[in-house]
C-alpha cells in the first residue's frame, strides 16, 4: 500500500491521499511547507533505502527514548515508558522497521500509545498495528488525524488516568488538544512530566517556553500561558523531558512556573525595555 508520509512533518497519510497535494499539517502556520516544495515518501521506501536506522536508550529505569538516523520530518524523540507490567509509547516517529519491532517486542511490547499532538502523528497506526496497542488521542484534535483507524481511542475532558500513576492532561496551548503525559511513579517516585512541544526547554536548560507555533515563532497569549502553568503546578514531577530529548532533571516544576511569569511578563512589556 502506498501510504505517503510528508517529508517534512513526518505524517502518514492514508493511500487514497494525492501525492501532487500539499500536506494539510505543513499548510498551516504551525508548520511550513518546505522551500523546496512538497516532498513525499512511504515508509516502504524508507526501508528498501537502507539507509535509516532506530536507535533506542536507556534513559533512566523504566524510561527509553527511540530516535531515527539520519533525522527524519521534525526529527522528534519517541519515549517508552516502563511502569510495573504497563508499557507506553508517548509520541512516535515515522520509521518502523523488523530491527525496531524485535527490539521492543524483547522489552516487552507496547500496550497503549499516548500523543501529545498532530506534529508526531507520524506513522502512529503503523506502530499500533505491530504491537496491537490503542492510540490514545485528544478529540479536540480529531480534525488533523491524517490516517484514520479504529484504533484510535479519542479521549474528552481535562485528564484521562491511562494506568494508576500514569495521566494524560489536556492543557490546549500550541493545539487545542495538546497533552502532556505526567508519570507520578517516573524517576524513582519523583515523578516525570512528558511534554512533546507542548512545553519546549530551551537553550538554557532551566527554562521552558511556550509557542503557538515554534518554526514561525508565534508566542500564545498570557492568558492561555497563565491557564496552563496552573494546571501544571498541580502536577506530580521533579524531572520534564521535551520532544526534542531536551530534559530538566531536577526541579521542573519550578522551572515551568518560573519560565511561565517570565513569559507573560515578556507580553505585558513589564519584562524589559524596548
Ligand atoms: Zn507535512
Ligand atoms: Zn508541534
Amino acid at each position: 500500500m502506498d501510504r505517503y508520509i510528508c517529508k517534512t512533518c513526518g505524517v502518514q497519510y492514508e493511500n487514497s491521499f494525492g501525492k501532487q497535494k500539499e500536506c494539510i499539517i505543513c499548510g498551516e502556520e504551525r508548520q511550513f511547507i518546505s522551500s523546496n516544495g512538497q516532498n513525499w515518501t512511504t515508509l516502504e521506501s524508507m526501508i528498501k533505502e537502507g539507509k535509516y536506522k532506530n536507535t533506542i536508550n536507556i534513559e533512566h529505569e523504566g524510561l527509553y527514548s527511540i530516535n531515527t538516523s539520519p533525522s527524519f520530518g521534525i526529527g522528534q524523540t519517541a519515549y517508552y515508558i516502563q511502569d510495573k507490567d504497563f508499557n507506553l509509547l508517548w509520541d512516535c516517529i515515522s520509521y518502523i522497521d523488523e530491527q525496531t519491532i524485535k527490539e521492543i517486542k524483547d522489552l516487552g511490547g507496547i500496550d497503549a500509545i499516548a500523543l501529545s499532538h498532530p506534529h508526531y502523528y507520524s506513522s502512529q497506526v503503523e506502530w499500533a498495528e505491530a504491537f496491537n496497542a490503542p492510540i490514545y488521542i485528544h478529540e479536540d484534535d480529531k480534525e488533523w488525524v491524517m490516517r484514520p483507524s479504529e484504533r484510535i481511542v479519542f479521549w474528552s475532558g481535562e485528564s484521562l488516568e491511562l494506568k494508576e500513576g500514569i495521566i494524560l492532561h489536556r492543557i490546549g496551548g500550541h493545539f487545542k488538544g495538546g497533552t502532556v503525559l505526567e508519570w507520578k511513579n517516573g524517576d524513582n517516585q519523583s515523578g516525570v512530566l512528558m511534554t512533546g512541544d507542548i512545553i519546549r526547554v530551551v537553550a538554557d536548560r532551566s527554562w521552558v517556553s511556550f509557542m503557538y507555533s515554534y518554526p514561525n515563532f508565534i508566542p500564545l497569549p498570557a492568558a492561555t500561558v497563565e491557564r496552563i502553568s496552573i494546571r501544571i503546578k498541580e502536577l506530580k514531577f521533579a524531572r520534564l523531558y521535551d520532544a526534542f530529548h531536551r530534559v530538566i532533571k531536577e526541579e521542573a516544576k519550578q522551572s515551568v512556573q518560573k519560565s511561565a511569569t517570565r513569559y507573560m511578563e515578556a507580553l505585558k512589556g513589564t519584562l524589559f525595555n524596548t
